[in-house]
């Protein structure tokens, strides 16, 4: 990446993403911080990205293969801001080759595809996470993931051991069976800044799921198919826990990968009842949850500057920092 953006006209630097997710709230700030704006979208939805004037070109592109996209927008002088509509359309392995420099830490997508090695991440940062069991240590509720599972289907709950047999017989894929944690979700969204040597607790939200949040009566299945975000606060006490981990995760990143954390990034949890935090998944770059805050900023975003920031005008904030000190190096990979 450095040889690549060794090439580019700083001055023409302009910031692209997918057409999707968080793409209104990237783009939109990235124009207001005066870098030129690209979307790659898909012909079925290019003509919504074009009614808005902050992007500056929409691009219609078969995602499936990646890399002649990634070299134009390289071309262009774009650094690709990577999100999870991204990491769906494209597949983790074009995403982790693409040869255009991608915001953050790209290897996570790769540990992310895989359940194992997500929740041996999230361990080795000593954050609490839900008991892995095999069948016949199952002595509760479970949730069983399997791992091709995609938007919130695809995963199933079983009371009990006999239940979780039954259920386990039609099952062919590979998956893992957790403890099921009760309490309330609540999904932390954090900002790791090369430029400001720190990690900032930058937001937080909860998801509106069809049929765990929908009027189902008992009568459906529950799916966690994601509809929509709400904004979210917590008690203050919870914070520095909240902070230990996200600052606990960059330095597992450190150890695994040998390289910095920068970005944004998210630890998806449960809160019990006694307060205690149980964390099930990360996400390696910007959750759809920050686009509660998009125009607004969130409340959180006020404790480190001294107005309110959506992600996307943090991610801006941090790539026209980066460009002025000549450290772009840093926050791409
Ligand atoms: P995910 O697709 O991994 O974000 O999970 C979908 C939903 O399943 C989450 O929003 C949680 O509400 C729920 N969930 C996942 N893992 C657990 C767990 N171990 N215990 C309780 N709820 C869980």
């Amino acid at each position: 990446m450095e040889a690549l953006l060794k090439r580019y006209d700083l001055d023409r630097l302009a910031v692209a993403t997918i057409a999707s997710h968080t793409a209104l709230q990237i783009l939109r700030a990235a124009k207001g911080r005066g870098f030129r704006t690209l979307a790659v979208a898909r012909p079925s939805s290019a003509w919504f990205y074009r009614r808005f004037q902050f992007i500056d070109e929409v691009w219609e592109a078969d995602l499936s293969n990646f890399r002649p996209v990634a070299e134009r927008l390289a071309e262009n002088n774009a650094v690709l801001i990577p999100h999870g509509s991204y990491v769906e359309y494209v597949g983790w392995r074009q995403a982790l080759e693409a040869p255009v420099p991608t915001f953050g830490v790209r290897r996570l997508v790769e540990i992310e595809a895989d359940q194992y090695r997500k929740m041996d991440l999230l361990r080795r940062a000593g954050i609490p996470t839900p008991r892995s069991y095999s069948p016949d240590e199952v002595d509760g509720p479970v949730i069983v993931k399997l791992f091709g599972a995609k938007g919130g289907r695809g995963y199933f709950f079983a009371k009990n051991r006999e239940e979780l047999l039954e259920r386990l017989k039609g099952v062919n894929e590979p998956h893992i069976i957790q403890e099921y944690v009760f309490g309330v979700p609540a999904y932390y969204h954090y900002f790791a800044s090369p430029i400001y040597g720190r990690v900032e607790l930058f937001g937080m939200d909860v998801r509106y799921e069809s049929n765990v949040d929908g009027r189902t009566f008992g009568l459906a299945e529950p799916t966690f198919v994601v509809v929509a975000n709400f904004p979210l606060v917590l008690r203050e006490s919870l914070l520095p826990a909240v902070q230990k981990y996200g600052e606990a995760f960059a330095d597992a990143v450190r150890e695994a990968l040998g390289e910095e954390m920068k970005g944004p990034y998210s630890l998806e949890s449960i809160i019990r009842d006694d307060l205690s935090i149980v964390v099930f998944e990360f996400s390696g770059r910007i959750v759809a949850g920050t686009n509660v805050y998009m125009g607004v900023g969130s409340p959180y975003s006020v404790l480190y500057f001294d107005r309110p920031m959506d992600m996307g005008e943090r991610i801006a904030h941090e790539l026209e920092l980066a460009r002025d000190r000549g450290r772009l190096e840093d926050v791409v990979s």
